[in-house]
């Protein structure tokens, strides 16, 4: 297979990151959880005590972040930080640190360096938009926001948090309405993307569908 570039973007919950990861194992390609990297450098934003305000130190502190990323985890400075990337606490301030412009290059730079040399599934809000408008396939996932957020919640029970659904719309309606309406790199389809509802699929059809249009074997 020649080298690829998958772009899958779309809200929040829709399904993107458990698509994206079975999906690059079958096709023998490199996976990169876009939204792990913005999830980081809100991580060190909290852990720090930084301001949200205070922009020269989160842009500084992303300069300096060494992110790792793998199938098994997320490694940020050294230090396994997988879980608590996920947490409610990071997952209601990402939206705000992913806003701010100078981030967003940081990490599009190395988004871009990761196909240099690999073929990529990449999975974020502007992968088919900005940080590859060239790739070879795109797909815009959605889902009706209950079924998101129940999928969420469990999510969050994995990861020993116990939320209310009516919490996690909240949240999953808050970020989708900054992700989409802030100025730089706006969550969006891109023209020539794939739309694909998930909202009554399984996991297995999920991956098949999208398999099936990368492979063109479809039936
Ligand atoms: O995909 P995930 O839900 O982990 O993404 C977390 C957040 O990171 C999103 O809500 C968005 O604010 C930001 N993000 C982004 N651009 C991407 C991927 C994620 O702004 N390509």
């Amino acid at each position: 297979m020649n080298k690829i570039i998958v772009a899958i973007d779309g809200p929040a919950g829709t399904g993107k990151s458990t698509t994206a990861k079975i999906l690059a194992k079958k096709l023998g390609v490199l996976y990169i959880d876009s939204g792990a990297m913005y999830r980081c450098i809100t991580f060190l934003v909290l852990k720090n005590n930084v301001d949200v305000n205070d922009v020269e130190k989160i842009i500084s502190l992303a300069k300096d972040a060494k992110i790792e990323l793998s199938d098994e985890k997320v490694v940020l400075n050294g230090v396994d930080v997988s879980k608590d990337i996920r947490t409610l606490e990071v997952t209601n301030k990402v939206s705000t640190i992913s806003k701010i412009k100078e981030v967003r290059k940081i990490l599009v730079d190395k988004q871009r360096e990761y196909a240099n040399e690999n073929s990529v599934i990449m999975d974020g809000r502007d992968i088919g938009t900005v940080v590859f408008p060239n790739a070879d396939f795109k797909f815009f996932l959605i889902c009706d926001l209950k079924t998101r957020a129940i999928r969420r919640q469990q999510d969050f029970l994995d990861l020993g948090q116990k939320i209310s659904l009516e919490k996690i719309i909240m949240e999953i309606k808050k970020r989708d309405d900054i992700d989409s309406k802030r100025a730089e790199s706006p969550l969006r389809k891109a023209k020539d993307a794939i739309e694909v509802d998930t909202t009554n699929m399984i996991i297995e059809e999920q991956v098949d569908f999208l398999f099936k249009k990368i492979t063109n074997t479809e039936t």
